[in-house]
């Protein structure tokens, strides 16, 4: 130490004895030392690479899990020049999607959906399979990111090589957050991934968004307090390829059964579906594994079934030109509330609805002329 910064050190020193709460006997505060700063300036952050398309695809088409999950992250982002990028790497992945199983399965929370997962999942990999969990939540908009398809309640699958997990994205509206998942899908297809599970909340209307970009849907039940008929929605029963009554274990089985009975005889009431298919009712239990086999065994003569009779590829027909369809909605939709003359204009007419000032028809076709005339658009 040189004599400079001993009379510094000293001087801080002679400074403390200043302290007030040195005036106490036996108190002694000590200078303390300058703290060095809480992040290391010389630790130069590596820079992620950009990738460009050609990486991207490259990547996805070797099944690098590091790089498919990048180009979902390009997906999900609201960045447009992110969604150039992503679009273009989209239709290069085309050409190798379409071979997939995809499987949505919907329950209401405490049903056993991660339960279930994990070992359906394990049940496709044991049979040499590839698998990819994504999820669709539409609460996480609000609640600023998603419980479903996460990891930490996949214990088995989370650590196996052979599976893809991604939480939903939950960024935008229902619609937007399903295409995201329609378009990582196909970037999960052409990884190599042969069964995607989509998982959601059989709550509202994502169950619309989820059978729409699937080939077949699961629809988990408990045997609850004899009503649970009257818990679901019509619309979600009518939806489901096969229904599964979880935990059919310990005492519950005799509940479980008779759920299951009464499924049976509500199902007979509904038409038949334009697959031709029966949906079935199975009893099984998650968490023990009980029944695993026949519920797999179920949707593999589900698939048998439409591949022979051309359904299955009747219904991604059908659902590409319904994605065209949501995407052209989505896109209008946005640009429409996003310009502010009409959001100014919106409030306006809204107080002016709201006074029955003017009628909500009136106040509308104003207020979409505006937009049309702005863009030059003939009504
Ligand atoms: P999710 O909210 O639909 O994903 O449901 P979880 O998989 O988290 O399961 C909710 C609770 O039910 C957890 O405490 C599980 O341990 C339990 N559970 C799930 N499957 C079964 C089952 O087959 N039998 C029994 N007895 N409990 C189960």
């Amino acid at each position: 130490m040189n004599d400079n910064e001993m009379n510094n050190m000293n001087s801080e020193f002679a400074n403390c004895d200043h302290h007030p709460e040195n005036d106490y006997a036996g108190l002694q505060v000590n200078a303390g030392i300058e703290q060095p700063p809480m992040v290391n300036p010389y630790l130069k952050r590596k820079k992620r690479p950009q990738l460009s398309v050609n990486d991207y695809v490259e990547g996805i088409r070797k099944g690098n899990p590091a790089v498919l999950g990048q180009a979902v992250t390009l997906v999900e982002s609201l960045v447009p020049e992110h969604q150039i990028v992503a679009q273009e790497v989209i239709t290069k992945c085309l050409p190798y999607t379409g071979n997939s199983r995809r499987i949505g399965i919907t329950g209401v929370p405490g049903a056993g959906k991660s339960t279930s997962i994990d070992v359906f999942g394990m049940h496709v990999l044991n049979q040499g399979g590839k698998l990819a969990v994504l999820a669709i939540d539409p609460s996480s908009e609000r609640s600023k990111g998603s419980i479903l398809g996460d990891k930490t309640r996949m214990e088995k699958l989370s650590i196996q090589p052979n599976v893809f997990i991604r939480p939903s994205p939950s960024a935008g509206s229902l619609g937007g957050v399903a295409r995201k998942t329609r378009e990582t899908i196909v970037l999960c297809e052409a990884a190599g991934y042969d069964t995607i599970f989509v998982e959601t909340v059989g709550v509202g209307q994502s169950e619309t968004a989820v059978h729409s970009m699937v080939d077949y849907f699961l629809l988990i039940q408990l045997a609850g307090t004899g009503d649970e008929l009257q818990g679901i929605k019509r619309g979600i029963m009518e939806m489901a390829d096969g229904i599964v009554i979880n935990k059919c274990d310990g005492d519950n089985v005799d509940r479980a059964n008779l759920a299951a009975a009464q499924f049976r005889n509500a199902l007979h009431l509904f038409p038949l579906s334009p697959s031709g298919w029966l949906p079935e009712v199975i009893t099984y239990s998650g968490y023990y594994e009980l029944n695993i086999d026949k519920v797999w065994d179920m949707i593999d003569r589900y698939f048998a079934h439409v591949r022979a009779n051309g359904f299955f590829e009747e219904k991604r027909r059908e659902q590409e030109k319904y994605w065209m369809f949501e995407t052209i909605n989505e896109q209008l939709k946005a640009r429409f509330y996003s310009d502010h003359e009409v959001e100014r204009m919106l409030e306006i007419k809204e107080q002016m609805v709201l006074n029955n000032v003017q009628s909500s028809f009136v106040a509308a076709t104003d207020v979409l002329e505006f937009y049309y005339n702005k863009n030059k658009i003939n009504s």
